[in-house]
């Protein structure tokens, strides 16, 4: 058996900068990544990288920003009246924003004017070439419903890794497709 799309693929990854080594996000020490293959849930070089993949095996690879997080966008580096901000405000700071759907989307501070405050919504990571170490931990097909919905369905004691950095989609539990 092979990663290929529509697999349910579980992996142990570590991820760091190739400029300078520094991690940025691991899995080790807490619940392995699980997500089907395929359906847009990671970075796009995460799952390229992983085809034809067996169970137990590793592959270590670099992604350029374009299979990554992409380059960062000049329109979301914008300014802010000064006023809307505590006065303890700081360059580097990493606030939230919270949108009209209750969505919480993260910024952070990168100059701080007399009147105007630049913030930078870009993810932190984009403009960013990654290193990704990656076991394959686990390897199945996906059952009907799962190919039917898209993503992995848990079983009861599973974890889903939902707090996962690299995972965009929300376990269908959540939304109660299923
Ligand atoms: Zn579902």
């Amino acid at each position: 058996m092979k990663v290929e799309n529509e697999m349910i693929v579980t992996v142990h990854y570590r991820g760091t900068l190739s400029e300078n080594g520094d991690e940025f996000d691991s899995s080790h020490g807490r619940e392995p990544l699980t997500f089907m293959v395929g359906k847009g849930q990671m970075i796009p070089g995460f799952e390229q990288e992983l085809m034809g993949a067996e169970l137990g095996e590793k592959r270590t690879f670099e992604l350029e920003p374009e299979r990554a997080y992409g380059q960062p966008d000049p329109g979301a580096i914008q300014k802010v009246p000064a006023s809307e901000f505590p006065p303890e405000v700081e360059v580097g700071m990493v606030l939230a924003a919270e949108m009209e759907n209750g969505m919480q989307l993260p910024f952070k501070v990168v100059e701080i004017g007399e009147d105007e405050i630049t913030i930078d919504f870009n993810h932190m990571l984009a403009g960013k070439t990654l290193t990704f170490e990656v076991e394959i931990i686990e390897l199945r097909e996906a059952s009907e419903s799962e190919k039917d919905h898209g993503h992995v369905h848990k079983s009861e004691n599973e974890s889903d890794g939902e707090n996962n950095e690299l995972k965009s989609d929300k376990n269908c539990d959540d939304d109660g497709c299923c």
